[in-house]
């Protein structure tokens, strides 16, 4: 059976992790992360069950790492984490799909068109796909980036991806909302989680925390952001829809005023979600600086069908020219 390379893979590793997921009785997603590993580091472990390592160290032995691209590797062991994903479902495991990567990659690399090299952070890496497959698309020009991710197993997988796809990753294991000790960076880009964030205490530390009871997490995770972004830099994040017609957005509004300018809301494609009103938009900001002032204009668009090849083609025609217009 020959399958694309994608697909062969996609295949190994799915086989492996589930050879170590029997023999460890861990979850898949574990399971692919160590295989991963064995995989990067061409060893495995010793105190495995000899018939278990003789199978594994073929599979990795008739797959040599440097047989396959970046995005090769990159898509297999996407496909593989979303199979642990479906099969283990739990809340805060959700990936950004390849087709939002590819936007805000695209949007980033615009904005940042003057720059050779980035230093990028993701305070809510999860599996680290929005960061590889950006670093992956602007080939080379991200020189490091930051991931910051509060469960374990997503920085495990976040780890493994970065190192069999050769990108520069620095994970921080831990709650990003707690002080960061990260140098600012060039850029951020980040798929924010939404909903409520639980510690109220660490919340009061956040000029955008709540007048009463808990406060939005993705709102405080944006005021952490610029904190950690150049004075100049851009912040580009996947949004709710209706950010800015929530309770607290009169709040935030008020805030992003004295802070940023805003550059840009581009609506995605309802078709990219569940539903409509799980719908996402990238919101883009540029943190102030002297000297640099907001664009005459924000970028207020939507994105069209992505499957539409010419009219997306002609949505980035048109961003193109809002930035000759705008940021001069
Ligand atoms: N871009 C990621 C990817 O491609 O896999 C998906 C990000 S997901 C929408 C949001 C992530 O934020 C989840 O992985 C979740 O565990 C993480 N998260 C939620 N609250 C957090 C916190 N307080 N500190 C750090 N990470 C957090």
């Amino acid at each position: 059976m020959n399958g694309s390379p994608v697909e062969t893979v996609f295949s190994m590793l799915n086989d492996t992790a589930v050879s170590l997921q029997d023999a460890r009785a861990s979850s898949y997603l574990e399971a692919l992360a160590e295989s991963g590993e064995y995989w990067f580091s061409g060893e495995v472990d010793e105190e495995l069950d000899e018939v278990i390592k003789k199978r594994l160290a073929h599979a990795y032995e008739s797959h040599p790492l440097e047989n396959y691209g970046k995005e090769e590797i990159r898509k297999a062991y996407q496909l593989a984490i979303l199979k642990g994903m479906k099969e283990h479902i739990q809340p805060n495991h959700q990936m950004t799909p390849d087709s939002i990567a590819m936007v805000i990659g695209f949007l980033l690399d615009k904005f940042t068109s003057n720059e050779q090299e980035l230093k990028l952070l993701d305070p809510a890496l999860g599996t680290g796909n929005l960061a590889l497959a950006i670093m992956n698309q602007l080939e080379g020009k991200v020189s490091l980036t930051h991931g910051v991710e509060i469960d374990e197993v997503l920085v495990r997988l976040a780890y493994v991806g970065a190192n069999l796809t050769e990108q520069p990753l620095h994970l921080y294991t831990q709650d990003a909302l707690e002080p960061l000790f990260i140098d600012p960076v060039d850029a951020v880009i980040s798929d924010l989680p939404v909903g409520y964030y639980p510690n109220d205490e660490r919340a009061a530390d956040y000029e955008l925390q709540a007048k009463e009871g808990h406060s939005y997490a993705h709102h405080l995770f944006i005021e952490q952001s610029i904190q950690h972004v150049k004075e100049g830099g851009y912040l580009f994040f996947l949004v709710p829809n209706g950010l800015f017609e929530s309770p607290f957005a009169s709040q935030l509004h008020e805030f992003l005023q004295k802070q940023v300018h805003i550059q840009g809301l581009l609506k995605l494609p309802d078709s990219l979600f569940k539903s409509e009103q799980a719908g996402k938009s990238v919101l883009i900001l540029q943190r102030q600086k002297e000297g640099v002032n907001p664009p005459r204009q924000v970028l207020l668009a939507e994105m069209p069908k992505l499957s539409n090849a010419q009219a997306v083609q002609s949505m980035m025609n048109k961003i193109g020219l809002w930035m000759e217009e705008n940021k001069k």
